[in-house]
């Protein structure tokens, strides 16, 4: 038994067979599942997490036939080739001792494509395409085509699959009365319209017989208007068990939610109380899920008995081998997902292959790969930013003799005032990460140390890595140095004093992170820790006790202690440029404070009485004047290279090597910054 996580890493006996230890690697849509040629990297990448020592690991979704594709040509198990190719996967797994399922996902109507059916005739706010209600006998085709799924996949080496009923897709449509306007056997009544899951399940388990895992996602609390309620969801979950389930995972939320569900701002273990008030309504192992990113959290969760096991995605791609670290009780070692669905769920979503920010190599197994260098060179990375953390420990890792240069007297550059933004304290743990990785590879970091070319010509390296990262933009603004004018630097690391109203220029990233920042009352919040979850279900409109339709409350958000213009030159929404799946929730959050957002905007001038502004409409045309009568103006209006010593260094023919934002600051973020450090080391 393992001292430190007991629960977290003891076995869990299903019967027929028995799982290594209480850890599910949840699904997830990486791209590599829509391709055939990928299915290689496919195996390979479940493979490392196998070897990594995760208990169980389900795929991401495949569809059980074409109306239900998530996408044209989108991932689908419906023949025998198919099947046969996904032997590959199902044995390399084996091979590394693990276990897997694979997801059965109808998306309904969900999809974003036209041949989509749903129990109506409805349209989702995320598709363009409506659906077309089935009739009774399509029911049944839809069900047919889920039992042979689930027989293929049988066929292909998996060793259950997980009926996916939860975040808003086919299923859940089908449970639903805000999607269910049907008057037949599978509309009206609760009793009906829980008929499909139960119905999918039952067949399924008749058909694979009794030694098979059946996982079902069961949507434990809908988070929309219209969502069932708990008692519904109690009598579901209970005949799902009857029906022959194996494990009930925790679903939450669909995707159309205006509820946060996965993203950083989410405190930790947010929804585990939610898997806790089922427990002990089915006898069968319950999953509970949802920002769990490390073991201590899990172990937490299942001492307290408020689950079996616990899911976790997105942290097992940003370090495969998280449970095997646990194991051995080096935690400290793990790389842990910091909730930014940046390289992961934004990815998905625009049908790109999911990767990791602080970890390039997912989902790029078999193309980045760490080999060890045939002659051990003497490097010098230049700045302790991202990039300059992952080149520098890239090439330790690869045997490279590294110094690391930081001016700083701590590592981390930018990322160090990137944790100190209410809902971000997650970028903590990527500079403990690297921290560690310096100790540990033996990096020779020298802090306090801006380094310049003579002393780098002197050292003799054989390679300078320049990672000195940007300088913030100083627009050509009348009165700019005007006092009431601060950088975002000022504020975030310099902690000079802010007034009561306050005008920041520039809606990118920087700015929104700022007016997040100052919209904060850290005597009620304290800096550097995460919201509890009772503050952050009433701020965002969760029922604490989980009751009612879809578990949703009046929203009671905190005021803000400041008066905040937001504003941008375009007249495009404000803050288009954020995260595909996390920039509602920036825009929501500010939104509910009152943050004034204001497009179009022309700066005309800064004086005592405030910012002068004009508004324009979208042809440029003035259309206001405005003087913002602001205590402090606070520009996050982009920024510039920082890339003078790299000059120096071409100069002097040294082999140099410039990444980050020393190399382009233009839409620079971390998930560039790591994996161009990353990509340098590993080709030195
Ligand atoms: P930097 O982080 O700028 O690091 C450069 C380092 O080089 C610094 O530590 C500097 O001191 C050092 N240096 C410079 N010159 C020398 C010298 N001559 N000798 C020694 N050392 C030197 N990105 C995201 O992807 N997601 C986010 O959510 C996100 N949030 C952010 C929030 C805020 C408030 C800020 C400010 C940034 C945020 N970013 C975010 C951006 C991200 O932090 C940057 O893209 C990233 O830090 C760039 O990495 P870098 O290593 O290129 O440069
Ligand atoms: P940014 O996203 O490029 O935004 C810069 C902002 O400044 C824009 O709103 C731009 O809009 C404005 N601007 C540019 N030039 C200007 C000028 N000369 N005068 C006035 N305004 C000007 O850059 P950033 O906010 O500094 O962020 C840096 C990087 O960090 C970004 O790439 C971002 O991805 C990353 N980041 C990400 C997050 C996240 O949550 N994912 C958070 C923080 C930072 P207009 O041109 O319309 O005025
Ligand atoms: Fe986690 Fe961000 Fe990596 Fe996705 S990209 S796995 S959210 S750290």
């Amino acid at each position: 038994m393992n001292a430190t996580y007991p629960n977290l890493l003891k076995p869990l006996d299903l019967g027929f067979t028995e799982l290594k230890n209480r850890v599910l690697m949840g699904s997830m849509h990486t791209g590599l599942e829509d391709r055939f040629w990928n299915i290689h990297k496919f195996a390979r990448y479940f493979a490392e997490r196998a070897e990594g020592g995760v208990g169980l690991m389900v795929t991401g979704g495949y569809s059980p036939n074409l109306a239900g594709q998530l996408a044209p040509l989108a991932s689908t198990m419906n023949n025998r080739a198919t099947a046969l190719l996904h032997r590959h996967v199902t044995g390399a797994v084996h091979e590394a001792g693990g276990k897997i399922c694979l997801q059965l996902l109808h998306a309904g109507r969900y999809g974003y494509q036209p041949l989509i059916v749903s129990a109506s005739a409805t349209k989702s706010p995320i598709s363009p395409f409506k659906a077309r209600a089935l009739s009774s006998k399509g029911v049944e085709r839809q069900i047919d085509d889920f039992v042979s799924a689930a027989k293929l996949a049988r066929f292909a080496g998996y060793d259950g699959v997980e009926v996916m009923g939860s975040e808003g897709y086919f299923i859940n449509q089908f449970l639903c009365e805000r999607t269910n306007k049907r008057t037949d056997k599978w509309g009206g009544s609760y009793e009906n319209r829980m008929r499909l899951p139960v119905e999918i399940v039952r067949r399924i388990r008749e058909a694979v017989g009794p030694e098979f895992i059946i996982i079902y996602r069961l949507s434990m609390l809908d988070l929309v208007e219209g969502g069932q309620t708990w008692d519904q969801i109690v009598t579901l979950g209970k005949a799902i068990e009857q029906a022959g389930a194996t494990i009930i995972n925790t679903g939450i939320g669909w995707h159309e939610a205006r509820v946060p569900t996965i993203v950083t701002s989410v405190p930790r273990g947010g929804f585990a109380d939610v898997t806790a008030k089922f427990y002990g309504e089915v006898e069968i192992p319950l999953c509970t899920t949802n920002r769990i990113n490390t073991p201590e959290k899990g172990e937490e969760i299942l001492a307290a008995g408020k689950a079996d096991m616990v899911s976790m995605a997105r942290p097992l791609l940003a370090d495969s081998e998280f449970v095997r670290k646990a194991e051995q009780n080096r935690a400290d070692e793990i790389n842990t997902c910091i909730a930014c669905n940046q390289a992961c769920l934004d990815h998905a979503f625009q049908a790109k292959r999911a990767s990791c920010l602080v970890n390039p190599r997912a989902c790029h197994e078999t193309e980045l790969v760490l080999t060890v260098a045939p002659v051990a060179r003497r490097v010098a990375v230049v700045g302790a930013g991202p990039a300059g953390l992952a080149a520098a420990t890239t090439a330790a890792k690869r045997g490279h003799k590294v110094t690391l240069f930081e001016a700083d007297d701590q590592i981390g550059g930018q990322f160090n005032y990137a944790k100190r933004i209410p809902g971000k304290e997650e970028f903590y743990e990527t500079l403990r990460y690297f921290k560690r990785q310096i100790e540990l590879l033996g990096v020779d970091l020298q802090l306090n140390t801006r380094v310049d070319s003579n002393r780098l010509a002197s050292d003799g390296f054989d390679d300078v890595i320049i990672a000195t990262g940007v300088k913030p933009r100083t627009p050509a603004i009348e009165g700019i140095d005007h006092p009431k004018v601060l950088g975002y630097l000022d504020v975030l690391r310099h902690n000079k004093p802010v007034g009561k109203s306050v005008a920041v220029i520039g809606a990118g990233g920087i700015g929104f992170d700022v007016s997040e920042f100052l919209t904060h009352d850290f005597e009620q919040h304290p800096e550097g820790e995460q919201v509890s979850v009772q503050a952050w279900q009433a701020e965002w409109g969760v029922n604490p006790d989980y009751e009612g339709p879809g578990g949703l409350a009046e929203r009671q958000p905190t005021a803000s202690p400041r008066k905040i213009y937001l504003m941008q030159r375009k007249t495009g929404k404000v803050g288009a440029g954020l995260g595909k799946t996390s920039g509602w929730v920036h825009r929501n959050s500010l939104k509910h404070r009152d943050v004034e957002m204001l497009r179009g905007c022309r700066y005309d001038r800064i004086d005592d009485d405030g910012l002068h502004i004009t508004i324009t409409d979208k042809d440029g045309k003035a259309a206001e004047t405005r003087v913002l009568d602001v205590d402090h103006v606070v520009l996050c209006a982009g920024q510039e290279p920082f890339r003078e010593l790299y000059d120096q260094i071409v100069d002097s023919g040294a082999r140099a090597h410039l990444i980050g934002g020393a190399d382009v600051a233009e839409e620079l973020d971390a998930k560039r910054a790591i994996r161009q450090g990353t990509e340098v080391a590993a080709k030195l």
